[in-house]
């Protein structure tokens, strides 16, 4: 099944009722195989080396959105920090340096991201500990059905719907899918588009041969952006032949910022936020006047933040192609004498013309801003939302992977009992509570759309209170964070500086209106973490 990966199904195991094929029995439940998922169950089976893990996910192979990607797409940012913390998705450094190339530098493409994940899935399979079912699609509105024993029972089937499967889950459900992307090649365009009017996906540029007079890009996103470098460096095509739709101007991270090694990586921002009490455009124009981020037009205020990571080269690439700011598409119709094109906008813009051999590139799908409230908003959802599961929301700021493994570790921690749990019960004021109560009051999931002031600083406090938490001592997670290769901490110089985050936030209680308890949890952080305030 997928990818030639062997499962193991049934046997082996003293279970209530017998294992058969169709009827298992795990510790844990994971469903999605994407970057989410296995960033989780490769931590887990570190952490928890006897835990046994059930991997269910719709896709033929490990590796989520990635497998239905554009040949052309590479990570956004440097390898060493995405995928499996216990393989090297960069290669060997010992390669690299062979082949003159920097392994902090290497951006891993489609099929090495697959191998990556393709290889942890299988070694995972071999060492028996994990059961993999690709094409497999679970119910997540299913009732949980408590075991007599102990344990839920759940249910997932084959996608064709020709097998059910039960498992006995002697601990959790994982939902690996909250952030599952939203991609071209899966969705449509949201808005209508004449017959015979050629819109292509990326994964069609990259297929296609065919050569037209002029390319329309759908987007300003990070996929838009791709394309558009696509289209100048390997189709040669002229930049006054490409037209990018950029519906709002949009803040860019620069890949590699000036004096790099002296940087806090995602957390620059944070620092600089807080120093400029709160002040969202001040913060982004002084990081951009040191050289961390970019936006296409100078002249003009980005309004909106989410994320791409290009690097100079490539921002003089989309500097050179025609820039539409007309807003969104709302449609693209046959013109009038029934050849060229008609792109048009909302009520307050004209709409453009364009010649019959033209391709409209779909760059448009929202990507990881998948629309799930939950998952980019915030709001009423929680990290660890019951006894018998967890949701993989990331906590931190991205790379996507690093969140996974730090709620990986908290479960591992909630289970062998080295949780700093008198703390967590100190922090939530409730001596009472079960490990996952405390847990589920204190973690959780970034609202990266959200503008308010405690929305920005939230992942740096995610990260302090798994820092005060995760275990008794401090230092004990500081020495995980440095031996996980997802993590900045396990580059030399690295330092977040997150304490002297709290000790801002403390003093800027007004200005991120903090409430009277969020401050008293803020003190108490910056007690317990003094010992790793140099980090
Ligand atoms: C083009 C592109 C480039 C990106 N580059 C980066 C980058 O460089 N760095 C970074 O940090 N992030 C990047 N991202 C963000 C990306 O969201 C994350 O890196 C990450 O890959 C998301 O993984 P995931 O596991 O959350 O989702 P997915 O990869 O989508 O995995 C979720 C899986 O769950 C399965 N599934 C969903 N529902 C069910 C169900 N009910 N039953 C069974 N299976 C189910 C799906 O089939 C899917 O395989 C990029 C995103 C895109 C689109």
């Amino acid at each position: 099944m997928g990818q030639g990966l062997s499962l193991r199904v049934g046997g082996g195991k003293a279970t209530r009722e017998p294992e058969t094929p169709h009827r298992l029995e795990c510790d844990y439940l994971v469903v999605g195989a994407g970057a989410s998922s296995l960033a989780f169950v490769d931590s887990l089976l570190t952490e928890l080396p006897r835990a046994e893990v059930v991997l269910v996910d719709r896709h033929d192979a490990p590796g989520g959105h990635w497998n239905d990607a554009y040949d052309f797409v590479r990570l956004h940012q440097p390898s060493m920090f995405y995928g499996l913390a216990s393989r090297k998705l960069e290669g060997s450094w010992l390669w690299n340096f062979l082949l003159c190339r920097a392994p902090w530098k290497h951006r891993a493409n489609k099929s090495e991201i697959l191998a990556h994940f393709a290889s942890g899935v299988r070694h995972w399979v071999k060492s028996g500990r994990v059961r993999y079912y690709p094409r497999c699609e679970y119910d997540f509105s299913q009732p949980e059905a408590v075991h007599s024993e102990g344990g839920t029972l759940r249910r997932f089937r084959g996608c064709d719907g020709s097998t059910e499967y039960t498992a006995l889950v002697r601990h959790k459900v994982v939902n690996g899918t909250e952030h599952e992307p939203l991609i071209p090649s899966r969705c449509p365009l949201p808005f209508p588009v004449d017959k015979g009017v050629e819109v292509i996906t990326p994964n069609d540029l990259a297929a296609s041969k065919k050569r037209r007079d002029a390319y329309v890009v759908l987007g300003c996103g990070k996929t838009g952006m791709d394309v558009v470098v696509y289209l100048q460096r390997k189709m040669r095509v002229d930049p006054k032949r490409i037209h990018l739709v950029v519906p709002s101007d949009v803040w860019i991270w620069n890949r590699f910022p000036p004096e790099i090694w002296r940087r806090g990586g995602p957390w620059d921002y944070v620092h600089r936020y807080l120093e400029l009490d709160g002040d969202f455009d001040k913060t982004l124009l002084s990081l951009e006047a040191e050289g961390l981020f970019f936006r296409l037009d100078p002249e003009r205020m980005p309004t909106v933040l989410r994320h791409p990571i290009i690097e100079q080269g490539e921002l003089d690439l989309l500097k050179r192609t025609n820039h539409i700011r007309r807003g969104r598409v709302s449609s693209i119709v046959r013109a009038a004498n029934g050849k060229d094109v008609l792109v048009k906008f909302g009520p307050n813009f004209l709409p453009l013309t364009f010649a019959e051999n033209t391709a409209f590139v779909h760059c448009c799908s929202p990507g990881p801003f998948n629309g799930h409230l939950a998952a980019f908003t915030g709001g009423s959802v929680d990290v660890f939302d019951s006894p018998t599961s967890v949701s993989l929301y990331i906590i931190f700021t991205p790379p996507a992977s690093l969140p996974s493994c730090a709620i990986a570790y908290l479960e591992a921690a909630a289970r062998r009992g080295t949780l700093d749990l008198e703390f967590g019960r100190n922090l939530v004021e409730d001596a009472d509570l079960e490990p996952w109560q405390v847990l589920q009051r204190l973690f959780h999931p970034w609202p990266a759309m959200n503008r308010g002031c405690k929305e920005q600083v939230a992942p740096i406090l995610n990260l302090a209170l798994f820092f005060a938490v995760a275990d008794r001592d401090c230092l004990e997670v500081l020495r995980w964070f440095r031996g996980n290769k997802l993590s900045l901490f396990s580059t030399l110089y690295y330092r977040s500086n997150m304490w002297n985050a709290l000790n801002a936030m403390a003093a800027k209680r007004d200005v991120l209106r903090l409430t009277a308890w969020e401050e008293r949890v803020v003190r108490k952080l910056i007690v317990k973490l003094e010992p790793i305030k140099e980090f």
